[in-house]
C-alpha cells in the first residue's frame, strides 16, 4: 500500500531507502513473523528456524548496523532516514525489528565512545557480518530491577541501599562479572555479544554502573530458557548467567564516572526508536482495517459505507500521523544533539506505543468477531503492541522519569 508523507523535503535516496524497506518488511518479514509467531519459543531459536532466514536476509541488506555510522562500515543513514527504515520494518514485524535492534547494541554503544580497540574488535566485524553470525542484546534488566534501571537522573538512581543483582569488580586490568540479568532479555538467547550494563561502584547505587561489549563466549556465562509470551512471539528473550566471569578492561565502554550521563544519551536514542516502531505498528493496522473494511459486506453494504467506520478510519490515521510527526522529530532531534532531551524520546515512545495499541484495538473492532481469529493479522499486531507499553521501560515510569526531569531543569535555557 503506498502512503503519503507529509515530509516535502524527502530526498530521492530517502525515497528508494522506504521502498526496499517497506519490500523486505512485506515479502520477508510478514511470511517468517507469522510462522515464529505460532511456534514454541524453543522452535523459534531452533537451527531450522526461519528466524535465521530472516537475520541472514536482514544482514545481507546491512540493515543489523542502521545504527552505526558508515565510517565504521555501518550504513550511514541519516537521522530521518533510520526512522523511515524503522519504521518500515516494524510494520512488517516488530518484534524482528527490536532482535535487529538489539543486535548492535553492543556495536552502538562502542560508536559512542569509539576507542581503537573497539573499533577493531566490536565494531568493524559487527558490520562486516553478513551471516548473522555475530548477534548483539541488551543486558540491563535484572528479576528485581527493570524500570528503575532507565531512570537516570531520578532520586532512586543514586540510592546505595538498593542492590544490583549483577556486579562487576575490578580485579587488576579485568573485571570479574557476577550475577545475573533477566528473562527479557531481547536475542538472549542466541546472542554471541552483550551490550552488559551492570553496576561497578556500589557506593553510587544505579548511577555506579559500567557498559561492557562483552563476548558472551567467555567462561562462566550461562543462557537460560527462552521465554514464552503474549506478543512478540518472533523476538527470543531469555536470561543471562554470570558465574566469576573474568573480561579484560578493555571491553569497559564507560565506568561509573560517566555511565548515568552516557545510558541518557543512549536511552534518548532507543526510548525515541520505540516510537518510531509504533508508527510501523500503528500503520499496519490501520492497513489492515481500511483494506477489510472496504471488502467486508455487512448488513447489504460495504463495512466502509457505515459513517461510525470512516471516523474510526480517520481516528485511526489521525494517530498514525501525529504519531509519525512527534517520533521522527524526537528521534533526529536526540541524534543530533550532545546535550539530550530525553523527556521528548519519552514522549515519542509513549505516543507512539499507545498509538499502535489504540489503532490496533479499533482494528479489531472493524473486523468484528474475525479480528479475534488467527486467521488475520490484527490480532497479532494487537499482542505486539501491548508488549511495547511495557518494552524498554513501562510507560508509567517513563512519564514520571520525564515528569521529574521537567520540574527539575525546565525552563530550558538552550
Ligand atoms: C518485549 C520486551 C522486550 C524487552 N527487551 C529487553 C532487552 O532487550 N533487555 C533488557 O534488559 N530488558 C528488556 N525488556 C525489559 C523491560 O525493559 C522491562 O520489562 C521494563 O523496564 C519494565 O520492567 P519490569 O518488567 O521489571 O516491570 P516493573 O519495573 O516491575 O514494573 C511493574 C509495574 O510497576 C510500575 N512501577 C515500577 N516502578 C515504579 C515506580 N517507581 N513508581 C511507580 N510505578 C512503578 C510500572 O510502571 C509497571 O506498571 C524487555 C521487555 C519487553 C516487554
Amino acid at each position: 500500500m503506498e502512503y503519503l508523507d507529509l515530509d516535502i523535503n524527502l530526498s530521492n535516496e530517502d525515497i528508494m531507502l522506504k521502498k526496499n524497506a517497506y519490500e523486505f518488511a512485506k515479502k520477508v518479514m510478514r511470511p517468517i513473523a507469522k510462522e515464529l509467531d505460532e511456534m514454541t519459543p524453543e522452535q523459534v531459536i531452533a537451527k531450522d528456524s526461519p528466524f535465521w532466514e530472516f537475520m541472514r536476509k536482514a544482514y545481507e541488506l546491512g540493515y543489523h548496523s542502521i545504527l552505526i555510522p558508515e565510517s565504521y562500515g555501518g550504513m550511514g543513514l541519516t537521522s530521518l532516514q533510520q526512522a523511515i527504515v524503522y519504521e518500515e520494518l516494524a510494520w512488517g514485524s516488530v518484534g524482528l525489528t527490536v532482535a535487529l535492534g538489539v543486535a548492535s547494541f553492543p556495536a552502538f554503544g562502542a560508536s559512542l565512545v569509539p576507542e581503537e580497540n573497539m573499533i577493531e574488535e566490536v565494531l568493524e566485524p559487527f558490520c562486516e557480518c553478513k551471516d548473522a553470525s555475530i548477534i548483539g542484546c541488551w543486558g540491563i534488566t535484572e528479576p528485581d530491577h527493570g524500570s528503575d534501571t532507565l531512570l537516570p537522573y531520578y532520586p532512586s538512581f543514586s540510592d546505595k541501599s538498593i542492590p544490583a543483582q549483577c556486579v562487576a569488580t575490578q580485579d587488576g586490568d579485568d573485571y570479574i562479572i557476577n550475577g545475573q540479568k533477566s528473562a527479557w532479555v531481547s536475542c538472549g538467547t542466541v546472542a554471541t555479544h552483550c551490550a552488559l550494563f551492570c553496576q561497578i561502584d556500589p557506593s553510587m547505587g544505579h548511577a555506579g554502573g559500567g557498559i561492557f561489549a562483552m563476548p558472551l563466549d567467555l567462561p562462566g556465562v550461562k543462557k537460560g530458557a527462552p521465554l514464552n509470551k503474549l506478543g512478540q512471539r518472533d523476538l527470543n528473550q531469555g536470561e543471562i548467567f554470570f558465574d566469576n566471569v573474568r573480561i579484560p578492561g578493555k571491553y569497559l565502554i564507560v565506568g561509573p564516572d560517566a555511565y548515568e550521563a552516557l545510558l541518557e544519551i543512549v536511552l534518548s536514542t532507543t526510548t525515541a526508536m520505540m516510537g518510531v516502531f509504533g508508527t510501523g505498528v500503528a500503520r499496519a493496522a490501520f492497513d489492515e482495517a481500511l483494506t477489510y473494511a472496504k471488502t467486508r459486506v455487512q448488513g447489504g453494504k460495504k463495512l466502509i459505507e457505515y459513517p461510525n467506520i470512516q471516523a474510526k478510519l480517520f481516528e485511526m490515521l489521525r494517530q498514525v500521523e501525529t504519531t509519525r510527526a512527534i517520533t521522527r522529530a524526537a528521534f533526529a532531534y536526540n541524534q543530533n544533539t550532545t546535550t539530550p532531551a530525553e523527556e521528548y524520546s519519552n514522549i515519542a515512545k509513549i505516543h507512539g506505543t499507545e498509538a499502535a495499541l489504540k489503532v490496533a484495538h479499533e482494528a479489531i473492532q472493524i473486523f468484528g468477531g474475525n479480528g479475534l481469529t488467527k486467521e488475520y493479522l490484527v490480532e497479532k499486531l494487537y499482542r505486539d503492541a501491548r508488549a511495547m507499553i511495557i518494552e524498554d521501560g513501562s510507560n508509567d515510569t517513563l512519564a514520571i522519569g520525564a515528569g521529574h526531569k521537567i520540574i527539575e531543569t525546565y525552563p530550558r535555557k538552550d
